[in-house]
């Protein structure tokens, strides 16, 4: 019922997540209606993202250059290090405007249920920075759940030989939760109280 080149469109739309039958076909109106400028830009920041986005090869957070903005930013703390399961995380504690240190992204954490083992993390990338890069604490920012907190105890126990301090955050985050999803202020308020991470039998 539509030209060919109508229907591909509301296709790729309706594979995005949340976007039905309707909406897609709205976007894709949308596009025919609008001028030829925009329709190129939306096409080539698409193009872009996939091109011109990697993870950095120092923290593992997305950036178009290497090293990310945060990790050539020379008034941010180098000492301090903020572990995080992932960029949406980052996105999350930089909204919060209050962390001047930098990251680590995991690309993920540790889960038994989906095959995800510490090999499968930049663990030990974490723990070649800490060596290197004279790192005095790293702040363990995984998420409140059984996954995020595992991570964790494996991260500090890797960490116990070497000379850092290592805390997490927790207080006042909701189980289950993840950093990207709570509100700024309990955010702000959890990093605010971190606490030194203590071992079982350490
Ligand atoms: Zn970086």
């Amino acid at each position: 019922m539509y030209a060919e080149s109508i229907g591909r469109l509301i296709e790729e739309f309706k594979s995005f997540p949340g976007i039905g039958r309707k909406t897609a076909e709205r976007m894709a109106f949308h596009i025919l209606v609008s001028k030829k400028d925009a329709a190129t830009k939306l096409a080539n920041a698409i193009i872009d993202i996939k091109e011109k986005v990697h993870p950095c090869t120092q923290c593992f957070h997305i950036t178009d250059t290497d090293p990310c903005a945060i990790c050539s930013n020379e008034d941010r703390d180098a000492h301090l290090l903020c572990v995080v399961e992932q960029p949406k995380d980052v996105l999350a504690i930089e909204r919060m405007g209050l962390y001047q240190g930098k990251y680590h992204v995991l690309l993920g954490a540790i889960s038994l249920l989906d095959g995800v083992s510490e090999r499968d993390l930049t663990i030990s990338a974490l723990l070649n920075r800490v060596k290197a890069e004279g790192i005095t604490e790293v702040i363990l920012a995984t998420g409140p759940s059984m996954e995020g907190d595992t991570t964790a105890l494996t991260i500090s126990q890797r960490l116990e030989a070497m000379d850092v301090k290592v805390s997490r955050i927790a207080r006042g985050l909701p189980t289950g939760s993840s950093i990207e999803t709570v509100s700024k202020a309990i955010l702000a308020d959890a990093l605010e109280t971190r606490r030194p991470f203590k071992n079982q039998g350490a």
